[in-house]
């Protein structure tokens, strides 16, 4: 493909992705495919001779289409949002055209040096410890997901702890509602026991709980190396004491990494931030602009406090990687920030973000969709057959039906059923919910307005 093919089929891109984008409302958000059907309609061989473009953008409507779930849909309350929008769309474009390699500063300057200010930038945005920025102890980077930021938390535990102790000797604490990542990250770190902490009422981690169980730990001969808090559980968006377990985390030596994957968008706007107040007791922190700020996936802001343990568990400099600029100490090479070595410039679609919202249109975005999640409570509470499960304390609202957990799970049966709005069922306590997660890029008043009147008439059906 030429530079004149590669306009003309650029500029047919664009047009058919502001097409889909203009359309999506109409699709039914599941596509109705079996496992199977799309593989089938591909050959068996991948094709030995070059093949037109315009054969292969048909192929898009024609193969790929069937098979998407259309999470950029307004009418998507499921999971948690993977916003996208024009400008991080752009970003990833331009990222892909320039297709650096950013392992290290040296290997393409400006692709750590705008990740670093963005970074920075977030800080302030955020209302994050001002020793998280790149120019001071600590600093910001990009993993592909919370996941990455929470595994790697858990390793630097690890590391920190190993000069005491062996793995299988150490334990990490995490809250019972804490995302998987928590566990995984133990069990690919060889961390040797993981402790689920109970929670309360607001499913949030009782402190009392961790320091009974760090106690017991203790006397059993064994080594408290990490810590989990959640600012905005998967399951109902509850939020850990960060400062009473911050507190503890340093009085027993052990790493405290904050998970606010979803929630912590939340906190561009300060009257948010008093629920993660005690942010200086914190080790490491991870957000996902990939979530509920506008960038596509994968964009995970993830801040240390002090880089310093994070590099001296991960760098390792073979010979062909050593140059000028590492070894005067003048520049970060984000390769001994991530496990990986290899690395995208991700920090163009979040710099695109940011400047094309500016910090009020994100306010603006995070600051609608609480009020409708507040306004849709309200509903909820005031509806003879419907219980709330959890607070509403951003965007998710928890909820099941007064009656049978039969009459919960057809509830949510019937709404994903109408093919534009789709939740997500889960489970607390043994018995099922139905999560409504507002925060998709384009959801307005008028979809939450629409779900709620779809909720009414099934909930007057199933009576
Ligand atoms: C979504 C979520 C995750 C997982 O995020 P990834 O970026 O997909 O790894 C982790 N923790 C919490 C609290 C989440 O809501």
């Amino acid at each position: 493909m030429d530079a004149a093919e590669f306009r003309k089929h650029g500029y047919q891109l664009i047009d058919w992705l502001a097409d889909y984008w203009e359309g999506i409302e109409s699709r039914p958000i599941l596509p109705g495919v079996e496992p199977g059907d799309i593989r089938s309609r591909m050959p068996d061989r991948a094709p030995e001779q070059p093949e037109l473009f315009a054969d292969i953008m048909a192929d898009l409507d024609r193969i790929v289409m069937p098979g998407i779930t259309h999470w950029q849909s307004p009418g998507w309350f499921a999971f948690f949002p993977a916003n996208s929008s024009p400008p991080a769309v752009l970003g990833e474009l331009a990222a892909a055209g320039l297709g650096v390699q950013g392992m290290l500063w040296a290997t393409s300057p400006a692709c750590t040096e705008v990740e670093s200010q963005v970074m920075d930038w977030l800080v302030d945005l955020m209302g994050l410890p001002q020793d998280w920025k790149t120019t001071g102890p600590g600093g910001g980077v990009i993993q592909g997901t919370a996941s990455e930021a929470t595994h790697l938390a858990v390793v630097i535990a690890r590391h920190v702890k190993s000069r005491q102790v062996a793995a299988d000797e150490m334990v990490a604490y995490t809250s019972a509602q804490a995302h998987s990542s928590v566990e995984k990250g133990a069990r690919v770190a060889g961390i040797g026991h993981l402790r689920l902490v109970e929670t309360d009422e607001t499913q949030a981690m009782s402190p009392a709980a961790l320091a009974h169980a760090v106690a017991a730990d203790r006397a059993g001969g064994l080594m408290p190396a990490f810590v989990g808090s959640t600012v905005g559980t998967t399951g109902t968006t509850a939020v850990d004491p960060v400062r009473a377990i911050g507190e503890i985390a340093r009085t027993e030596g052990m790493w405290h990494h904050v998970d606010a994957a979803f929630s912590g968008t939340a906190m561009i706007c300060p009257e948010f931030r008093h629920y993660q107040d005690g942010l200086e007791l914190v080790d490491s922190y991870v957000f996902n602009p990939h979530k509920w700020m506008f960038t596509n996936f994968d964009c995970s802001a993830t801040y240390f406090a002090d880089r310093r343990p994070l590099i001296d568990a991960l760098s390792i400099t073979p010979p062909y990687l050593r140059n000028q600029a590492t070894e005067a100490g003048e520049v970060i090479d984000y390769r001994d920030w991530q496990v990986p070595l290899g690395r995208r410039f991700r920090a163009l679609k979040l710099w695109f973000v940011l400047r094309s919202y500016g910090a009020e249109g994100i306010r603006a975005k995070v600051r609608e969709d609480i009020r409708l999640a507040r306004w849709l409570t309200e509903r909820v509470e005031a509806h003879p057959s419907l219980d709330m499960v959890a607070p509403t304390t951003f965007s998710l609202v928890s909820f099941r039906h007064s009656g049978s957990d039969e009459e919960t799970s057809r509830l949510a049966e019937g709404i994903n059923a109408s093919g534009w709005a789709y939740v997500t069922a889960s489970v607390l306590d043994n018995r099922p919910f139905i999560r409504v997660s507002i925060g998709q890029t384009n959801t307005a008043a008028r979809h939450v307005h629409r779900l709620w009147e779809l909720i009414e008439r099934l909930s007057k059906e199933h009576a």
